[in-house]
């Protein structure tokens, strides 16, 4: 026998079951996007969906140069037909935006919209950091108001509620604006400057392409000197600061609880005024859910008309994780009806009748295979379906069926049903 080819390492399967390797089944990302679809249909927003192939200049322009997604996550690649830059998409917002500039979403309009998909980073996997990993994405355009910032932060708390988690905290913060992020950028340097002995490597290479992520630092040694540093909230002018207190006072009106971190700054460039993460102290280091903010320069930034946006994203693999941390219940969705047959009319009848209940909107596993009675009965109750139908060449000749409850009350119970009446005392 030849040898058997890997998948490959932080890019993970997801089978109907859980098992040691494959730790998040299909079943939980079912139940999730069935959630998350209802949820995105009750706030009017509006499915984008994009290559998961940009050209790499769109993450440099957009994300940033100097961000641990550009400088050494990236899955890049030189395109060998046509020597084009390439990347898989390291993260939604900016090839969203790019769709909405190309296809002119942005002008004179406003855009709510969602989108869903794998995005890849060249990390270290670990449970809940993975190579491939997937997000949902909310983005809204032409907003400047602080109502849009509060209606992001709104919705992930409504969806908490819908999927029935509890241990998740709002952090919230504000990054000004564009030039009083510049004065707080050199009292901020000038800071780091006195502290320049105990940065780490990171922290001195960040120095002065940029200085607000050293303050961003996991290294427990600079945390104390991160915490000392100039806040950028000393720096705020009058609108931005009146923004975020609109933003609290929405959150407020709703009874939304948060705390101010005002280290608070994302991995990513293109923030402005608003950012926000919802963290959960259920899995470990990677305690963040979803995170977003205010991006008005971005739309710009890619070459659009100016255009204020605001957004977010779910990391889809940590969510799952912490329905399991939390202990939900899933509901699989299991068939209605599993069609036991023995006999050549019978086999027939029951191909045909299969097809008709699925027409008339029944979940119906038709058996395949042949087999006992018995053991065609095994698969039934393994199938997790509510009833058994069973066939035998007798009942197709009196044009009935047997009609046996494999779960919930009455289970065992067996009674015949007139093929024409079985639809709807399965449904019943
Ligand atoms: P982190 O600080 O954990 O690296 P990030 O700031 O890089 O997160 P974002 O770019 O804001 O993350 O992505 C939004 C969300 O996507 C994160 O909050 C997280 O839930 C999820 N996410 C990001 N990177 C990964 C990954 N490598 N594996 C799984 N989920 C991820
Ligand atoms: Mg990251």
């Amino acid at each position: 026998m030849s040898k058997t080819i890997q998948g490959i390492r932080g890019m993970n399967d997801a089978l109907p079951i859980a098992t040691k390797d494959a730790p998040l089944p299909s079943t939980a990302w079912l139940y999730f996007d069935g959630v998350v679809r209802d949820w995105l249909a009750a706030y009017g927003y509006n499915q984008i969906r994009t290559p998961i192939v940009e050209s790499t200049a769109l993450f440099v322009r957009g994300v940033g140069e100097h961000t641990d997604i550009v400088e050494k996550e990236m899955y890049a690649f030189e395109d060998s037909l046509n020597g084009e830059q390439l990347v898989l998409r390291p993260e939604g917002t900016a090839g969203c935006v790019r769709a909405c500039i190309e296809h002119g979403l942005l002008y004179n309009q406003t855009q709510r919209l969602w989108y869903t998909g794998p995005m890849f980073r060249h990390e270290r996997p670990q449970k809940g950091r993975y190579r491939q990993f997937h997000q949902v994405g909310v983005e809204a355009f032409g907003f400047e108001t602080p109502d849009a910032d509060a209606e992001m932060i709104v919705m992930l708390a409504d969806l908490w509620q819908r999927l029935g988690l509890t241990d998740l905290a709002l952090e919230l913060n504000t990054l000004g604006d564009a030039a009083e992020r510049a004065a707080h950028r050199e009292a901020l340097i000038a800071y780091l400057e006195q502290h320049a002995d105990i940065l780490d490597e990171d922290g001195k290479r960040r120095l002065y392409t940029n200085p607000l992520r050293v303050l961003d630092t996991k290294n427990p040694a600079l945390q104390v000197m991160a915490e000392g540093a100039p806040k950028l909230a000393d720096f705020l002018g009058e609108a931005s600061r009146a923004h975020f207190d609109g933003v609290k006072a929405y959150l407020d009106s709703v009874g939304i609880t948060y705390s101010i971190n005002h280290r608070l700054v994302r991995g990513l460039d293109y923030y402005n005024r608003t950012v926000f993460e919802w963290t959960t102290t259920k899995l470990g280091a990677q305690a963040t859910v979803a995170a977003g903010g205010r991006y008005d320069g971005l739309v710009e930034q890619l070459g659009g008309k100016p255009c204020p946006g605001v957004g977010f994203a779910i990391g889809i693999e940590r969510l799952i994780l912490l329905l399991e941390a939390e202990g939900v219940a899933m509901p699989a969705d299991a068939p209605d009806a599993y069609l036991v047959h023995q006999g050549e009319a019978a086999d027939r009848a029951a191909f045909a009748l299969a097809r008709q209940l699925r027409a008339a909107g029944l979940k119906v596993v038709l058996h395949a295979g042949g087999g006992s009675f018995k053991s065609q009965f095994k698969k039934a109750d393994a199938s997790g379906a509510r009833f058994a139908v069973v066939i035998g060449d007798a009942e197709v000749e009196a044009r009935t069926a047997n009609l046996k409850r494999l779960v919930g009350e009455g289970g065992g119970e067996q009674i015949t049903v007139p093929l024409a009446e079985l639809a709807a005392r399965i449904r019943a």
